[in-house]
C-alpha cells in the first residue's frame, strides 16, 4: 500500500464531500494508517521465503494462487492483537451506534482468535473469512456484536498479515508473464485467489491502446487484465459486456456483465482529475455504487 498516494487522494476527495463523505474518508485513511503499519511490522519480523522466480513463473501461469504455494505464518499473538487495535479504532470512529461501539470495544477477542484456522488464513484468505462465517456459531462466541461486523474487524486486520507476501511473492513473477499480452490474465487474485475487488482502466501511452489492471483489497495485489472482459466471470464475450458511468461522473462506472450477471467497480484514469489510489477509490465506489458495508 502506498500511504503517501492514499493520503493525496483522500485530501482530493475531502475537497467538496459532505461532512459524513468527509467522516468516512478520515475514518478509512485512519485505518489505512493502521493496516500499513502494522504490516511493516509484519515484513520486518517474520521471516518470509515466498516462491522462486520459476516457482512463482509456473504458479502464475497456471492460475494457482501463490500464496497457496508458500503459505504465509500468522502468529496468533499478533493477529490477535491487531484484531483488538482494529476493533477500538472502529469503535471509536466507524460511527456506530453507542451499543455497538461497547459491545466491540468489549469482545473476548483473545478467545475468539484463539479459534481461528490462522493456517487457512495465510494460505487462502477469502476461503477462511467465508469459513469463519459460516462456523461462526460453533466457536461458541457468546456476544452481542454481529457476526458480520467482528468479521469486518477479522478482514480490515488480515490484509497487514497477507500484504507483506503478496508483495514478496508477486515482486518474484517475471514482468513477461506480468504484463505480457500473449497469455489470458488472472480472473481471480493471482495471489491469493480472492475475487477483484474492483478494477482500473487507463488509456496507456505509446500504441494507444488501453490498459486494465484489477485490485485486490484483501492483499493489496494489482494485476494486468483484458480491457474487454467481464471482471467477475471472465467471459471475453464482448457482446454481453457494457459499461455505464456514475451520473455527471465520467471517471467512476460499472462493468456490466450479461453472462453471469454481474458488475464490477472501475474507476477511468484518464477522467479522475486526482491521484489514483485502488484502496481509495474503492472505498470511494462502493459508497458511489451502494455497496458499502460499513459507514
Ligand atoms: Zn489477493
Ligand atoms: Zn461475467
Amino acid at each position: 500500500m502506498n500511504l503517501l498516494l492514499v493520503e493525496d487522494a483522500l485530501k482530493a476527495y475531502k475537497e467538496g464531500a459532505s461532512a459524513s463523505d468527509a467522516a468516512r474518508l478520515v475514518f478509512y485513511a485512519g485505518l489505512f494508517r493502521l493496516q500499513q503499519a502494522r504490516a511493516a511490522d509484519v515484513a520486518m519480523y517474520t521471516p518470509y521465503e515466498g516462491l522462486s522466480p520459476d516457482e512463482a513463473d509456473a504458479a502464475y501461469a497456471a492460475f494457482e494462487p501463490l500464496l497457496a504455494k508458500a503459505p504465509v505464518m500468522i502468529d496468533r499473538v499478533q493477529f490477535f492483537g491487531m484484531c483488538a487495535q482494529v476493533a477500538d479504532y472502529m469503535a471509536e470512529r466507524a460511527g456506530l451506534d453507542d451499543a455497538a461501539a461497547e459491545a466491540l470495544r468489549t469482545f473476548d477477542w483473545y478467545t475468539f482468535t484463539g479459534k481461528l484456522n490462522l493456517r487457512l488464513a495465510g494460505s487462502n484468505p477469502s476461503e477462511f473469512v467465508e469459513a469463519c462465517l459460516e462456523d461462526f456459531d460453533s466457536f461458541g462466541i457468546d456476544s452481542v456484536v454481529s457476526t458480520s461486523l467482528v468479521m469486518t474487524v477479522v478482514a480490515f486486520a488480515l490484509r497487514s498479515f497477507v500484504q507483506p507476501a503478496s508483495e514478496v511473492l508477486l515482486g518474484a513473477v517475471s514482468r513477461e508473464l506480468k504484463e505480457g499480452s500473449q497469455h489470458e490474465h488472472s480472473v481471480r487474485c493471482p495471489v491469493c485467489g480472492s475475487p477483484a475487488a474492483a478494477s482500473r482502466v487507463a488509456t496507456a501511452g505509446g500504441n494507444g491502446g488501453c490498459e486494465r489492471e484489477q485490485y485486490c483489497s484483501v492483499c493489496g495485489a494489482v494485476w494486468s487484465y483484458e480491457r474487454m472482459r467481464c471482471g467477475v466471470c471472465g467471459t471475453g464475450d464482448a457482446s454481453v459486456l457494457s459499461f455505464s458511468h456514475a451520473e455527471g461522473d465520467p471517471s467512476h462506472g460499472l462493468q456490466h456483465c450479461d453472462e453471469c450477471g454481474q458488475c464490477q467497480h472501475v474507476v477511468f484514469e484518464e477522467d479522475l482529475e486526482m491521484p489514483l489510489s485502488m484502496e481509495v477509490e474503492n472505498v470511494v465506489m462502493a459508497r458511489l455504487f451502494g455497496s458499502s458495508a460499513l459507514v
